[in-house]
């Protein structure tokens, strides 16, 4: 059985064709070799009025060439094989049932020439041609069985196997179990960085090609596939002699039939750039959560100098960097360092002031002013002016990366990390963790603006709410939390805490006779007259109400308190405020209560008023313009 039958039976099955050119007997010649070039077809079926009269080849073409110049005027019928040359073969060939899978329940015709040359199959849907060459193997294609047939459809299955693999980039392995030894194809040899043939298919020489680390654990995945009859997937790295490690992943199992010896077949792949790719991915994602790590930790900071120092600590721990600096830009073009992450071996430039153009000079300034960073990976290659190099030089810079920090659209400083012991090539990753980072810091630093003025802005409002609008001194509000807080206290301390409550003679009279204004003025006069009575740090003028003041006085006896109180009493009168009206004085005067309690011993701070409002009475009810002292409370 001559080789070619197999590969002509192969071909003829790839290259039947379904549908032929069909072209009418007084087409020209050269309309039907054209259309012939456009349909890529070798022949054309050659109709008169819907009857097949003849077959168009190109051979017939060859032929028409060599007597005919111009094909413009013939007719492609005088240069045809006639259907009457055309004879059909009376015997059915023995092959139809491979072509019976090919063309379900369709009849076929072969066709040869006159001369017995085999032409084709005619088949209800038109012509089918055959391959040049196929004609040799008619005589024996008799001896065609499905057997061989298989064969050729095996061999081109193989062909189209190798070559997908070949496309894939995928090698194969197959390791005789019985006969301990390996063979691998040509593309699997260039994967582990050989020539081809140079595997001498031993176990032991496959992993000396290995790397060193991998060997292990690529050894003790094919043991166990081997012992278990299972499937195995293992990844590993070779070197190559240039030096190159790639990356491999190798799959497969054991196959064991019973029959044929057992062997572990499988395929390799080379994942080295699926292995870069996650492994900036996986950098990346750790970069993502060092930021977020790093904001988490910057969020909770309300004041900048913790901000600031957490950022240049982190920094400078996460990126390596020898320095991390932060730069606060002045208003005259300047910038001070106001933060700073130095490694001990560097020079620290905390609190340096930088004039115009400081480390980084006009140019790039207007880039940070536009939000934008840069990454100098050796500062000795960027052609820099030399007083700038010195500057760098003389902090013993040799790479940076500097980024902006925004606040509210304009540049408020930079963030800054050094590179000292070596010029050093930054990775993206770390210029975007900077930039990262930096926006981070300019929202905590925005927060702890906020922060800041909110504070203020409480304590105003505290304020508000415990100072009397009209005299400013505390209110009553003020004086009650005040008198409970020193209540305990004296308590505590077991000293003595003393009330005066002064009240203003006849003031509806003032009122009355002076207007409403004046009386307000009154009022604010003898609040200050009772501040500066009042002068130890722990003693409280407060407003109890209407015309009414309280002064507290902690660590004080009665008999101090007396003595502040007539003190008082002399200031406001010294005053010589005209009160024609009064029914004491020509000017104002006050009276006032003066109570003394130690609240070791008991007692409240509800009582305490109340005696000194007692004894307030007593000065009033005995000719006003008097101090009076309440007995000492009862325990
Ligand atoms: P006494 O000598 O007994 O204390 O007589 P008085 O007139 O001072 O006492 P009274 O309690 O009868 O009157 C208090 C007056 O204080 C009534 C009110 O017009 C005045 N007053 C209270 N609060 C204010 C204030 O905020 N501004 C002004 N201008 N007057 C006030
Ligand atoms: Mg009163
Ligand atoms: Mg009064």
């Amino acid at each position: 059985m001559p080789e070619n039958d197999l590969v002509n039976a192969a071909a003829l099955a790839a290259t039947i064709d379904p549908s032929p050119l069909c072209v009418d007997a007084e087409d020209t010649l050269d309309r039907v070799v054209e259309a012939m070039g456009q349909a890529t077809k070798t022949y054309a079926l050659v109709y008169r009025r819907e009857t097949l009269v003849g077959i168009f080849s190109y051979d017939n073409a060859a032929q028409a060439s060599t007597h005919q110049a111009d094909f413009s005027h013939v007719p492609v019928s005088l240069w045809m094989t006639s259907i009457d040359w055309l004879r059909p073969l009376n015997a059915p060939l023995p092959w139809p049932l491979t072509f019976e899978q090919l063309h379900p329940e369709q009849p076929y015709q072969p066709v040869v020439d006159q001369s017995h040359h085999w032409l084709g199959l005619l088949t209800s849907d038109g012509f089918h041609t055959l391959p040049p060459g196929a004609e040799a193997g008619l005589t024996s294609r008799a001896e065609l069985t499905a057997c061989h047939y298989s064969a050729a459809l095996f061999q081109q299955q193989q062909e189209r196997l190798t070559l997908a693999l070949k496309g894939a980039q995928m090698g194969t392995w197959d390791w005789d179990l019985a006969q301990g030894t390996i063979v691998i194809s040509e593309e699997q040899e260039r994967l582990l960085g050989l020539d081809p043939g140079e595997f001498d298919g031993s176990y032991d020489a496959l992993f000396t090609y290995l790397h060193e680390d991998d060997q292990a654990a690529v050894h003790h995945a094919l043991q166990q596939a081997v012992r278990q009859g299972q499937r195995y997937g293992v990844e590993f790295r070779v070197l190559y002699r240039n030096g190159q490690t790639r990356w491999l992943s190798a799959r497969g199992q054991v196959f064991d039939d019973g029959e044929n010896p057992p062997r572990l077949a499988g395929v390799t792949l080379d994942i080295s750039d699926q292995k870069r790719a996650e492994a900036e991915i996986k950098l990346q994602s750790q970069r993502e959560r060092l930021v977020a790590e790093i904001a988490q930790r910057i969020r909770h900071l309300l004041d900048l100098d913790s901000i600031l120092e957490q950022t240049v600590t982190s920094v400078q721990e996460f990126i390596e960097a020898d320095r991390v600096i932060v730069i606060q830009c002045g208003t005259d073009m300047g910038g001070e360092v106001i933060q700073e992450s130095c490694s001990e071996a560097y020079s620290p430039m905390r609190g340096w002031v930088l004039r115009d153009p400081w480390s980084v000079g006009e140019k790039f300034l207007a880039h940070y002013r536009a939000g934008r960073g840069l990454a100098v990976d050796n500062v000795y290659t960027q052609s820099l002016p030399s007083p700038q190099l010195e500057f760098l030089e003389y902090f013993q810079i040799q790479a940076e990366i500097v980024v902006p920090l925004m606040q509210e659209q304009t540049l408020w400083g930079l963030l800054i990390a050094h590179q000292c012991r070596s010029p050093r090539v930054w990775r993206t990753a770390d210029v975007r963790l900077l930039q990262n980072l930096a926006t981070q810091v300019g929202i905590a630093i925005q927060q702890a603006k906020m922060h800041r003025e909110l504070t203020l802005a409480n304590q105003r409002l505290k304020r508000m709410a415990y100072l009397d609008g009209l005299t400013g001194v505390p209110n009553r509000r003020r004086l009650e939390q005040y008198l409970d807080q020193e209540w305990r206290r004296m308590s505590r301390e077991n000293s003595p805490i003393s009330l005066v409550m002064v009240d203003i003679d006849s003031f509806k009279g003032f009122n009355d006779r002076y207007g409403h204004q004046a009386g307000d003025n009154c009022l604010r006069l003898v609040a200050r007259t009772l501040s500066r009575a009042a002068k130890r740090p722990g003693d409280l003028v407060a407003r109890y109400g209407g015309e009414e003041f309280v002064l507290v006085l902690p660590n004080t006896d009665i008999e101090g308190a007396e003595t502040v109180a007539e003190d008082v009493r002399l200031l406001v009168r010294g005053h010589r405020i005209p009160h024609e009206g009064s029914a004491v004085a020509k000017v104002v005067t006050v009276s006032l209560g003066v109570a003394s309690a130690l609240p070791a011993r008991g007692g409240s701070p509800a009582r305490l008023i109340k005696a000194a409002d007692d004894a307030l009475y007593m000065a009033k009810n005995q000719g006003r313009d008097q101090v009076r002292v309440a007995a000492p409370l009862a325990e």
